[in-house]
């Protein structure tokens, strides 16, 4: 079954359509989509409730005529009211745990789970994965769409896969090792953990390691972040952009040109809307991702809010793909907290701290309040040197990040320098920002 591939491009007629005709690929996939839509218990009682016909939306440009589709409706829709098929054409459904309120679902055709994949392998390819690669996945299996996401899509692309999951980093390294592994893929705070094990173990992973790329993706980094983990992993880092409920990983991703993720537009239809008035911004402009799937069967989601925040890059990209980019995400609209009223994004933060090279891998938020006061501070790793050095430079490193939050965030914040490894970790996603303010 080995076809022939095009030497840079995973599927050369869809990465490289020219625009009007992406277009009229969107507007028969959108049509489509929504008939189907329709038929799901769910819309079928949003649209009648929104008094549009779904035969009346021709194209992308009357998108505003429908409704938005809300993480709040999918909770309603629990488990199968979005529903688009027989449930027998169900094979695979993934639940997000919902820390707040219920759970939600989505759920796959095998057709579904087959684009997924094929997409997974055009990111990855992309990149310039190929068969010869060994592809460690570090990232969590099961309800996690990540792992499952990444797993099928190298195997599609014919890497020598292997689920390693995540944790047990020294078992991690171990596989690196012995299996020679070139490409990984990792949530940007296990990257730094790995990088730390290395360390203890007294391995450079730039000589004694084989690892040539990563993929970092599922939570907010900076593009400090992702240089640092360049420089001491010996690798290039790709950003990769997905949610569950877009079905997971391979919404948007890198190229080689490191220069925004190209969002694949045969898959979804990308709209960019103030997140106050709900109306389209202008391209280069940040604003809140809404989503329409267009090639997804079991349950397509009209309008989906992400609440992620990004711009659409303007202008082509050299690579000759003419899917557009979206800008690097800076978080999800209820990541901003407000001290002192002046809104904060932890992005805004972690970009000067990564940029300073004494601090080290980890860093916390934490919002306190003394008598009618917010205080804000926050707490830096340093690196070990710095650490046990003398304490002139410390307090030095301390007056020079004071002096650059104060500066992006126009009020002086607390700063306390701490040990490395010595903040608190959590399996999974990075908790950036402890809110104490509440109930006092
Ligand atoms: P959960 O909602 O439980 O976090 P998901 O795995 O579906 O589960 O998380 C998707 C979210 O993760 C996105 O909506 C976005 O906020 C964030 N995310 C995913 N990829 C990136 C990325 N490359 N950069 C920044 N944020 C990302
Ligand atoms: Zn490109």
């Amino acid at each position: 079954m080995n076809r022939e591939r095009h030497p840079v491009y995973w599927d050369p007629e869809i990465e490289t359509l020219p625009r009007e005709r992406l277009r009229a690929l969107q507007e028969d996939r959108l049509r489509r989509t929504l008939a189907a839509a329709a038929r799901s218990p769910f819309y079928r009682r949003l649209f009648r409730e929104a008094g549009v016909a779904v035969e009346a939306i021709r194209g992308p440009e009357d998108l505003g005529r429908l409704p938005l589709t809300t993480k709040d409706h999918l909770r309603q829709g629990y488990p199968f009211g979005f529903l688009a098929v027989a449930r027998e054409e169900a094979v695979r459904l993934h639940s997000s745990s919902g820390t707040t309120g219920r759970a939600t679902v989505v759920l796959h055709s095998a057709r579904d789970l087959e684009t997924w994949a094929e997409r997974m392998a055009r990111c990855m390819y992309m990149t310039g994965a190929r068969s010869s690669d060994v592809f460690q996945n570090m990232t969590g299996y099961g309800m996690f769409t990540g792992g499952l996401g990444f797993h099928y899509g190298s195997e599609r692309l014919g890497m020598l896969t292997v689920p390693a999951g995540p944790g047990n980093s020294r078992r991690q390294v171990q596989f690196m090792q012995d299996f020679g592994t070139t490409v990984i893929h990792a949530i940007p705070s296990y990257a730094f953990r790995l990088l730390a094990v290395l360390e203890e173990m007294g391995i450079d992973p730039r000589r004694e390691l084989n690892l040539k790329t990563a993929y970092l993706g599922a939570e907010p980094y900076s593009e400090e972040t992702r240089r640092r983990v360049e420089r001491e992993l010996g690798v290039r880092v790709f950003n990769s952009y997905g949610l569950s409920e877009m079905s997971g990983p391979g919404v948007a991703f890198e190229c080689p040109e490191q220069n925004g993720m190209h969002i694949w537009e045969d898959a979804f239809l990308v709209e960019v809307l103030d997140p106050k008035t709900l109306t389209p911004v202008a391209e280069g402009e940040e604003g809140e991702l809404v989503l329409t799937t267009l090639d997804r069967e079991a349950m397509p989601l009209i309008r989906y809010r992400t609440r992620d925040l990004t711009a659409v890059l303007p202008g082509p990209c050299p690579c000759g793909r003419t899917h557009r980019r979206i800008d690097r995400i800076k978080g999800r609209s209820d990541d901003m907290f407000i001290v002192k009223g002046v809104n904060v994004f932890p992005i805004q933060v972690e970009t000067l701290l990564m940029g300073m090279p004494e601090v080290g891998r980890d860093y916390r938020i934490v919002l306190d309040r003394e008598g009618d006061l917010d205080v804000m501070t926050v707490e830096v790793e340093v690196r070990r040197e710095v650490f046990q050095g003398d304490v002139k430079s410390l307090n030095a490193l301390r007056d020079k990040i004071l002096a650059a939050l104060k500066s992006e965030i126009l009020f002086t914040p607390r700063v306390r320098l701490v040990e490395p490894g010595s903040l608190p970790r959590n399996e999974g996603k990075a908790v950036r920002v402890l809110d104490r303010r509440r109930g006092s």
